[in-house]
């Protein structure tokens, strides 16, 4: 009957894919970082109840939203016109570029993608960084497809990198310089891509759309936004 099931209505689970640090990771067991705090605050604007945080494969967050086990996807995910075939997105929250990480202190030092010309590259699957690889590397005839390796987690990438069974990673330039300040990497160059994160959420689910959005507006505007960035943002 209805009303007794309506509390229900307002629970959402959200799915991520850590390993994207400092958007999302799981530390001491723990998933934390920049969305999983702002996602929080956002849906605390709202009639809306985060329920739950479910992990993922970034390649496996949009099957997992269509199919309905997530109501949002929070994962540093940007903006693009194809994806929007299939999900919906709120309004922009962060604004990113890509970047070319290589081996630290090796002698390859790629200026430009140019650089990369039949060089092993890798990248993560499913993301706006693969994109680039297959539209500028690729279908340009940099490399062959040979060249390219696909990971499921950027991280896999980084460390094989860091063996230097890679030349170079194509990863959105927040996170390329997170890594190279933990691991034995380091930013080649970055270049211009204009991506805008949003929430991902079902097509029609303009309710929650809207109301996600409202809640950026009113995170950014009461200052949590600042105190969120300055917490995963501070060096
Ligand atoms: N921003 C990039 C994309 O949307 C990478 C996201 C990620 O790997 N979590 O494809």
């Amino acid at each position: 009957s209805d009303g007794s099931d309506g509390g229900d209505d307002n629970q959402i689970i959200a799915g991520t894919a850590p390993g994207f640090e400092p958007f999302e990771m799981t530390r001491d067991g723990e998933l934390v970082g920049f969305d999983i705090d702002l996602l929080e605050a956002v849906v605390d604007e709202t009639e809306y109840e985060l329920a739950e945080w479910n992990e993922y494969e970034f390649d496996s967050l949009i099957p997992a939203l269509e199919n309905g086990n997530i109501d949002v996807i929070a994962a540093a995910m940007t903006i693009t016109e194809e994806r929007q075939q299939s999900i919906a997105f709120t309004e922009p929250y962060y604004s990113a570029n890509q970047s070319v990480l290589v081996q630290s202190g090796g002698d390859f030092a790629p200026e430009a993608l140019e650089d990369l010309e039949d060089r092993e590259v890798g990248a993560q699957s499913g993301t706006t960084g693969e994109t680039v690889v297959q539209e500028q590397l690729i279908d340009e005839g940099l490399i062959s497809d040979d060249q390219y390796t696909s990971y499921d987690n950027y991280v896999y990438a980084v460390q094989e990198l860091e063996r230097g069974l890679l030349d170079a990673i194509v990863i959105d330039e927040p996170v390329g310089a997170t890594f190279a300040d933990s691991r034995d990497v380091e930013v080649a160059f970055t270049f211009e891509t204009g991506e805008e994160y949003g929430f991902g959420v079902q097509q029609d689910a303009s309710d929650l759309q809207t109301a996600l959005s409202d809640g950026i507006a009113a995170v950014r505007e009461s200052g949590q936004y600042d105190e969120i960035t300055q917490t995963w943002f501070d060096s």
